[in-house]
């Protein structure tokens, strides 16, 4: 069986069916309730949960009317979840890890690897394939503290994030390093998938770490390229998000 089911919503969001037995599922961030009923029903699913990984509608939208369908339950990071805390539902667990920075309650799901699925991370608006979320409710630097613990996550961690922005999130990374060829050749990869109406996820843990250019403010070639060698990992962090913000 295949653990995840990639569910494109809106314009650009990711909603994800994750099976954790043959008719049992959780669905993350269902911003509509019709499109995930009807991969629930075809699928011939239970869905026994929802999780939230922040309060934007285009995140909840459909949290209400699925809730009320199915009666199941719904976690989210504006609940009080303690700043780890593992879910189990029947063999898998979960941890929620507190990511505090595009909103104060944002907070991304770790599902451990089992017999059914490899490690797997949902990062809703925390951490994007070659991006990251806008630090709207949160300060750049509380941001920063918060991808690293996402970087901290097992390399072989498969990352599914709540937006579609890879392409452009590689085309602004050509803009601070326009000689890197492993991510020029994501970026030709990346056209390609699209050309043939391929979805853009996943990626891992480990790939991020080496071509995500928010990850990789720690990264003295990175400093060097935006001209501050000497300032601290958060404020080029800063300064990647600042110039991000204005490349769109
Ligand atoms: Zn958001």
């Amino acid at each position: 069986m295949e653990p995840v089911i990639v569910i494109p919503v809106l314009d650009d969001n990711f909603a994800y069916l994750f099976r954790y037995e043959e008719n049992k599922a959780i669905v993350v961030d269902p911003a509509d309730t019709t499109l995930i009923l009807n991969e629930v029903k075809k699928h011939n699913l239970e869905l026994t949960a929802i999780l939230g990984t922040h309060h934007h509608w285009d995140h909840t939208a459909g949290i209400k009317e699925l809730k009320h369908k199915t009666n199941c339950s719904v976690i989210t990071g504006n609940q009080n979840l303690a700043g780890r805390q593992t879910l189990t539902f029947g063999n898998c667990r979960i941890k929620t890890i507190k990511t505090p920075g595009h909103t104060a309650d944002s907070a991304c799901f770790y599902i451990e690897p089992s017999e059914n699925n490899d490690g797997m991370l949902f990062a809703g608006d925390t951490l994007f394939i070659a991006g990251c979320g806008r630090p709207i409710e949160c300060d750049a630097s509380t941001m920063w503290v918060s991808l690293q613990k996402l970087a901290a996550l097992p390399d072989d961690t498969l990352v599914y994030p709540g937006h579609d922005y890879t392409e452009e999130n590689y085309e602004f990374a050509l803009t601070i390093e326009p000689e890197n060829k492993t991510i020029q050749k994501l970026l030709e990869d990346i056209r390609k998938k699209q050309r043939q109406g391929k979805l853009t996820v996943s990626s891992t843990i480990a790939q991020e770490k080496l071509t995500n250019i928010f990850l990789r403010a720690n990264n003295p070639a990175i400093k060097a390229a935006i001209n501050m060698p000497n300032a601290s990992d958060a404020e080029v962090f800063a300064e990647l998000r600042k110039r991000k913000n204005i490349f769109g």
